[in-house]
């Protein structure tokens, strides 16, 4: 098998297992419960919390543990709902959000349900500025902007986007205009490969994610600043500062942990390897257009292949136990055209005959030349098959 999908999921390694596995047999235990093991728990818990924190230049108590990247991300827009005086005189809900229109589906719906407005991006997927800028008037509370974009590993320039922020802040300041204004993004894909740091970047919410860094999948976090406030999606037993009720995920936690740690410790060379695979497997495919041509993560890439369906292609590709995708994996799954392909402006034609490889650690050279030769064979099969009209 040839795994290119590692955008849509990561294999646990084995340390990560390893590290896991006594949180499961032997240090079970509830880490609010009063005796000594559950409290030598409690602190390992903490520990993790803390080495998950400092992947991201913050402390374990900036972070509220979650189920994932999806509970993150919506737990990041209840800031919304700490807002006084949120209705206007007419008693509709005021517009106070802004979203990158290629954002993953668990920050579009949510911002959607708050009357949010999208943000255009450039044909090479990057923030429309000027956009943002007109955009950004003085009744928006929150902006989210995903570091790097889940089909086409676009990176974002979050510091840029964070320095237009402050200086709207401190524009609304000097007219008395107390309006909150917060910077959230989602680094699920980009925790992999890109040096975070939280107050380097300007950033106020962060959402990050286990699953796309070889930890536990079901695990995530969201990094909160001091200028946010949140209102809990669970009520109960008061854990994760009472934002976050419900029995810790220990193992996850400290899978997620590890992972990262694993993966902070490779990413230089990492970067480097996914480079030179991607140069590789570029020179040596034929009949493509690339779609992310630059300022994207290195193992990210999207090839179009006109006049041919690239679902068809997926099909075939498994059939020799080659794993690619058309894009997100809940929207492939779905059949729904990406609307992050079309945002950047490609045709219906050209969207079909798309598909996503990411690169991971699952993959080595030797599979790089391997899916080239066999890419080139399907798509050269498919061609003459469509020449023929069967
Ligand atoms: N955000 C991005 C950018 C993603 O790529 C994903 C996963 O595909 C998610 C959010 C959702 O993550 P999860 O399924 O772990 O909740």
């Amino acid at each position: 098998m040839i795994y290119l999908d590692h955008a849509a999921a990561t294999p646990v390694s084995k340390k990560v297992l390893e590290a896991m596995e006594p949180y499961f047999l032997h240090d079970f235990f509830n880490p609010s419960a009063a005796y000594l093991p559950a409290k030598k728990v409690n602190a390992n818990y903490e520990a993790a919390k803390g080495t998950i924190a400092h992947a991201i230049g913050a402390k374990a108590s900036d972070l509220i543990i979650t189920a994932g990247a999806t509970e993150a991300n919506n737990l990041a827009f209840t800031s919304i709902d700490c807002v006084d005086s949120r209705q206007s005189l007419s008693g509709q809900s005021i517009k106070s959000v802004l979203y990158l229109e290629t954002e993953h589906d668990s920050v579009r719906r949510v911002a959607e349900q708050y009357g949010g407005e999208a943000i255009r991006v450039l044909p090479n997927g990057l923030i429309d500025l000027n956009d943002f800028k007109d955009k950004l008037t003085d009744d928006v509370e929150l902006v989210s902007v995903a570091l790097a974009n889940n089909e086409l590993g676009t990176i974002q320039p979050l510091a840029e986007i964070a320095a237009i922020i402050r200086e709207a802040k401190l524009d609304r300041l000097k007219r008395g205009i107390k309006t909150q204004l917060l910077l959230h993004s989602d680094a699920s894909q980009a925790l992999n490969l890109l040096d975070i740091n939280v107050a380097r970047l300007g950033i106020d919410l962060l959402t990050i994610n286990s699953a796309k860094v070889y930890g536990p999948k079901g695990v995530g976090a969201l990094y909160v600043s001091h200028e946010a406030r949140l209102k809990p999606l669970t009520l109960g037993g008061g854990q994760e500062n009472g934002f976050r009720s419900g029995t810790e995920n220990v193992p996850g936690v400290i899978g997620f942990a590890k992972a990262l740690e694993i993966a902070k410790k490779h990413l230089t060379s990492n970067r480097k390897k996914y480079t030179t695979w991607r140069k590789i497997l570029l020179a040596e495919l034929q009949g493509y257009e690339l779609v992310n041509k630059k300022h994207m993560l290195d193992n990210f890439i999207v090839l179009c292949y006109n006049g041919i369906d690239a679902e068809r292609l997926i099909f075939l590709l498994e059939e020799k136990q080659v794993y690619v995708s058309t894009g997100a994996a809940c929207a492939a799954s779905k059949g729904v055209r990406s609307h992050v392909l079309k945002a950047i402006g490609l045709t219906d034609e050209q969207i079909a005959g798309s598909l996503r490889i990411s690169l991971g650690e699952t993959n080595d050279e030797s599979q790089i030349h391997e899916v080239a030769r066999i890419m080139n064979e399907v798509v050269a099969t498919e061609r003459k098959r469509l020449e023929n009209n069967e």
